[in-house]
């Protein structure tokens, strides 16, 4: 019988993607013993709290720049091209039929940002769908997340990834105050957004 096929999924905004988000992404390959990581950054919300998120196209972009050089990465336009907000259950869902019913599905993402998905309506159907690995910067407090989304679930594992030091709301920051980002996104992401004049004028 054919081995299971372990599907990471990668769900972010990645506005922009940084050097936390890779090492989240290949942390979660190694510890899960998965065979590849699919990003698949979020579709447009036309504000985000009270900021305009970079189109879709950009944030798509940056993110085939950053992982073009990792041979198990690869990128989805699932949600860039689906109209309307973007819910991670319907991402899931399509994952799984294009993969079919022999891959195990990992939704890798934030832990603030999964916080959001059990508020949201029928969490055990999103749980049902894949197994999720919530990561975390150390000291994180996890009883935040214990009430929402029980660490004891068997779907929801936490990963702890000391480079999620870096953030993008950060980065942002940092571009629009003029101070330097080379080190914590890839170059040809700094040069993307360079060129782009991304995130020039404070949020
Ligand atoms: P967010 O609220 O912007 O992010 C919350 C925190 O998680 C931030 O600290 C963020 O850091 C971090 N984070 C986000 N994605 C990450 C990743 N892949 N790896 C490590 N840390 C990450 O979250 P978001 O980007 O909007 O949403 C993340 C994912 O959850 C997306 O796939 C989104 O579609 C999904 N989501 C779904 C629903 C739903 O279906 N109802 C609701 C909310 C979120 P950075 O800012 O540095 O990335």
């Amino acid at each position: 019988m054919a081995a299971t096929h372990r599907l990471g999924v990668m769900g972010g905004t990645f506005d922009p993607i940084h050097h936390g988000h890779l090492v989240t992404a290949e942390e979660a390959f190694w510890q899960f013993g998965l065979d590849e990581v699919v990003f698949v950054p979020t579709g447009q919300p036309w504000m985000k709290g009270d900021r305009p998120v970079t189109p879709a196209e950009d944030r798509y972009l940056m993110t085939v720049i950053a992982t073009a050089s990792n041979p198990h990465f690869s990128v989805s336009r699932i949600e860039v091209e689906r109209p309307g907000p973007t819910y991670t259950v319907d991402t899931l869902e399509a994952l799984r039929a294009q993969a079919g019913p022999g891959a195990d599905l990992f939704f890798i993402t934030g832990a603030d940002a999964m916080l959001e998905i059990f508020q949201w309506k029928d969490p055990d159907d999103v749980l049902s769908r894949a197994h999720f690995i919530a990561a975390t910067r150390p000291g994180y407090d996890l009883a935040r997340f214990e009430t929402r989304a029980p660490t004891s679930h068997p779907n929801v594992s936490v990963m702890q990834v000391p480079a999620l030091a870096i953030s993008s709301t950060d980065i942002r920051r940092r571009v629009a105050a003029g101070e330097p980002i080379r080190y914590l996104v890839p170059e040809g992401v700094q040069t993307y957004v360079e060129k782009m004049h991304l995130y020039r004028s404070p949020a």
